[in-house]
């Protein structure tokens, strides 16, 4: 059995240990020792890293009543110096004594229970077995940092099942004799077997950041001590950012975004109208220019109908698209578009009742610029590589219109 020296004393960080036993983990070295400061993950508290001896300790885990500390590298049976990752450990202990305040503090608000924790290596969230909503949250809130900020003392003891019973704290499943209490002075007691400080006062702070619904009840997101101060640093520097890209200041941010989402909207709406108006000219101009030679020759109105043939720079398919469409809306016609855009890009339509074939027409013009297309009834579309072979699959399918009209 592993004397747990981090139970007596959460602050030591350096200590000095026999190693009993020489185990393996998982194809990693690891170990048993007679005494440890180091914390076996447990009750949601994630273990403690550091360094026995050469090793650097990457796991710790209990092993019945043992502590197992798995290594990067074996160490022999003997005597050995224990370093715990300070940093790390004050970390958890401001998490994990925060989590303490804030689950009372919910007990008190909310009638909430905590139901699970999760102290996690971003994110800590407690799960409450009933759903709360935005004011109790900001009320327990201010009681836990209440708590913080009036310093009171935390005391661990170790007391039977009937004595946790009896100070209001429900020992664990089983446990009859020595439940430890982690006790928070005049506001929380309650069993548990992680590290915690001295007073509620070096938890810091006790930040939500969020809230979600889960299981019936609600998931609390919070930060503690250095990971709020952290949290706040890349929020100054995101709104710093925010603030330089939008020219407005901190408090009138939030109203300069709103208006600038609306002016892109209102501008993509005005884009469209007037790339429509301008599609609309340019298929009067293109049915106007197909329309005259015929008019001229057969001079009359009830002529065949037009065929359109036309190539663009830059188009892409969709302009191409309501260009036809257009097309094909304003008079009896077959409309034959190109576009040149990184590679060639066909549209073909014809009016309501024309006979011609159109999605064959176009998977032949595809073919002849290297690529491929279809489509239904009166309407394709596809594309190839050879952007100079366009203007020549144009002019055959426009030939194979004429001859069939
Ligand atoms: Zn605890």
């Amino acid at each position: 059995m592993t004397e747990r020296l981090h139970r007596q004393d959460p602050y030591l960080v350096e200590f000095e240990a026999t190693v009993v036993g020489v185990r393996e983990h998982e194809g990693r070295p690891a170990v048993v020792l007679d005494r440890t400061a180091f914390y076996a993950e447990s009750g949601g508290q994630p273990w403690d890293t550091g360094s026995l001896g050469e090793a650097a300790v990457l796991a710790v885990l209990e092993d019945g009543k043992d502590v197992m500390h798995v290594l990067d590298r074996p160490l022999p049976v003997g005597a050995v110096h224990g370093r715990i990752d300070a940093a790390r450990r004050r970390d958890h202990l401001q998490q994990h004594h925060g989590q303490h305040l804030l689950s009372r503090a919910f007990v008190e608000v909310a009638g909430a229970e905590t139901i699970a924790f999760h102290l996690g290596s971003e994110a800590t969230t407690i799960d409450l077995d009933r759903p709360v909503g935005p004011e109790q949250v900001r009320a327990a809130q201010a009681r836990a940092n209440e708590v913080v900020w009036e310093a009171r003392p935390v005391r661990v003891r170790t007391v039977s099942a009937a004595e946790a019973r009896a100070l209001g704290a429900e020992p664990p499943p089983g446990v009859e004799d020595g439940v430890r209490l982690v006790e928070a002075e005049g506001f929380d007691v309650q069993p548990c077997g992680g590290t915690h400080p001295r007073t509620t006062a070096e938890v810091g702070v006790v930040v939500v950041t969020g809230t979600e619904r889960y299981k019936g009840g609600t998931r609390v997101l919070f930060l503690c001590g250095h990971r709020a101060l952290a949290a706040v640093a890349r929020q100054q520097a995101a709104l710093g950012e925010l603030v330089a890209a939008l020219s407005a200041p901190l408090d009138e941010l939030a109203g300069v975004a709103r208006k600038l989402k609306e002016d892109v909207v209102d501008g993509a709406r005005r884009e469209k109208a007037l790339l429509e108006r301008a599609l609309d000219g340019e298929a009067r101009r293109l049915l106007a220019d197909a329309q005259e030679p015929r008019e001229r020759t057969a001079g009359a109105a009830a002529g065949p109908p037009a065929v359109v043939v036309a190539a663009y720079d830059g188009w892409n398919p969709n302009d191409l698209r309501v260009l036809a469409a257009r097309l094909v809306a304003l008079s009896p016609c077959v409309a034959l578009l190109g576009s040149r855009a990184g590679k060639a890009h066909l549209v073909f339509a014809q009016s309501e009742g024309l006979p011609h074939d159109v999605p064959a027409l176009l998977r032949d013009a595809a073919a002849h610029v290297g690529g491929r297309g279809g489509g239904r009834d009166n309407m394709a579309q596809g594309g190839g590589e050879h952007v100079e072979l366009l203007d020549e699959a144009l002019a055959r399918a426009a030939a194979a219109v004429r001859a069939r009209a």
